[in-house]
């Protein structure tokens, strides 16, 4: 794929982050983040920066240019008892990324966003000097990075705190959930108990059967007795073609939830198998976007606050469930308290994300989608985002006047911006 910009790819990210307007990773971010506000803008990919620097094998604390992948994170590291202490749902991720979407994971009500545990950055700032931050140095400037969406600096280096694991290997339960009432229930007794959880939702469901879906739990095995894990063979398979625009419809949406949920028997299944399954079940089919066809799909991802109650999450499954055109993909989880980074996105409460096939009704579809978050108090998920409108961006993040005061005092001419930036922050 390639993507608009001067983008310059340089094993030393010193020299490829001069004069750039934005830094990319693995352009893993479904919506305009990673896109240059202007054609002629230089975009520093880091992906060629991607060296260890440290590793304290005492600590786990870990020392590495922004450009590395997690793939090649867990693939050095798993075998060894260690893992990212926080981890999207894809793999195909860089450091920089990580920080800069200040990620959550199937974890946050118990660990927070990856944000929280890493311990400084190097990065260099938009008037050209390259400095040092963490949560006790040029405080401001490192909690601006942590979600700052690249807006803030180039990351060039990234310090973080890995977590021992056991075993390379995850017990799972899945259960069969009958509605969204029930799997708020379940969320929250399964968080008491697991330190993974997260939940696929029909949400072309309707009436009693509103939001069923299939809970996962996680927990890692310990040592003794881990089954060996079987060999996981790494982008095996990958989506031939484009799917033409209307094959997936909500006819075959509705056919494929279907299948999925019975797939899963009523009750607690358990099993335990090796961790990438587990956490990047998207990883094993490349190319799978194609299927949403030539022009595509967006993800809508919110977060509802927990003080807006049970109904809140209700209300917007009905919207969901009347608006958003055929997604097989739906995926509910539960948030911690909000961390540190200005803008970071998870707060106490619901996360929803869906998938939805663009099409000439999804600005409406969003539109309609934000103002009802708006009237809860939630927001959204910028890195996931590409149709928020910039009012709707203001009316739901009290924090924006504190970001853009920070972008006045690090980047007081304005250099830094992004596609994002020119739709959403009056860049
Ligand atoms: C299948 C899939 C599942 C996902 N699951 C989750 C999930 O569970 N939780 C979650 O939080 N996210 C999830 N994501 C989103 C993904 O984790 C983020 O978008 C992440 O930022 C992508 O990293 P990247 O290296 O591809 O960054 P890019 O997409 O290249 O960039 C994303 C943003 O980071 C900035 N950036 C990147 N590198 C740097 C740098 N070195 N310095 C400064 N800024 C930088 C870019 O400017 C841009 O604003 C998922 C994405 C996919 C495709």
């Amino acid at each position: 794929m390639s993507l608009p910009g001067r983008e310059v790819k340089d094993e030393r990210l010193e020299r490829a982050s001069e004069g750039a307007a934005l830094a990319r990773g693995l352009a893993r971010s479904y919506g305009d983040a990673s896109l240059p506000a202007a054609a002629g803008d230089k975009l520093a990919s880091t992906v060629l920066a991607n060296r260890l620097l440290s590793f304290n094998p005492e600590s786990g604390v870990l020392r590495a240019e922004s450009g590395l992948s997690l793939a090649e994170l867990n693939r050095i590291f798993m075998p060894q008892g260690w893992f990212t202490p926080v981890s999207p749902g894809t793999q195909f991720v860089t450091l920089g990324g990580m920080v800069a979407s200040d990620v959550h994971g199937k974890n946050h009500h118990r660990d927070g966003c990856f944000g929280a545990h890493v311990l400084g950055l190097r990065v260099r700032l938009a008037e050209g000097d390259i400095v040092e931050c963490s949560p006790s140095l040029r405080a401001d400037l490192f909690h601006g990075c942590v979600g700052g969406m690249g807006l803030l600096g180039h990351l060039l280096e990234v310090e973080f705190q890995l977590r021992p694991i056991p075993s390379s290997c995850i017990l799972t339960e899945t259960r069969r959930v009958a509605n969204i009432s029930d799997f708020l229930d379940a969320l929250r007794v399964a968080a008491q108990r697991w330190p993974y959880t997260m939940g696929w939702i029909d949400c072309l469901s309707r009436g009693p059967q509103l939001g069923r879906g299939v809970l996962m739990a996680g927990d890692w095995a310990p040592r003794a007795g881990a089954p060996r894990p079987p060999r996981v063979r790494r982008g095996a398979l990958r989506f031939p073609i484009d799917l033409p625009h209307g094959a997936l419809n909500r006819h075959t949406a509705r056919a494929f939830n279907a299948a999925f949920f019975h797939a899963h028997p009523r009750g607690v299944s358990a099993s335990a198998g090796p961790a990438e399954p587990f956490f990047y079940p998207l990883d094993r089919v490349l190319d799978w976007n194609r299927a949403y066809g030539k022009r595509g799909f967006t993800q809508y991802q919110c977060v509802l606050p927990r003080d807006a109650g049970p109904e809140a999450v209700l209300e917007f499954m009905h919207h969901l469930a009347s608006t958003a055109s055929s997604s097989p993909l739906c995926v509910i989880k539960d948030c911690g308290p909000q961390g540190r980074g200005v803008l970071s996105f998870p707060m106490e409460g619901t996360s929803i994300a869906v998938d939805m096939r663009i099409t000439d009704d999804t600005q409406r579809v969003v539109d309609r989608l934000n103002a009802f978050v708006i009237s809860t108090g939630g927001r959204i998920y910028l890195t996931k985002d590409q149709f928020t409108r910039r009012a709707h961006f203001a009316a739901m993040e009290p924090r924006l006047e504190h970001f853009q005061a920070l972008r006045r005092r690090w980047d007081p001419q304005r250099r830094l911006r992004s596609a994002l930036s020119l739709r959403l922050l009056e860049d």
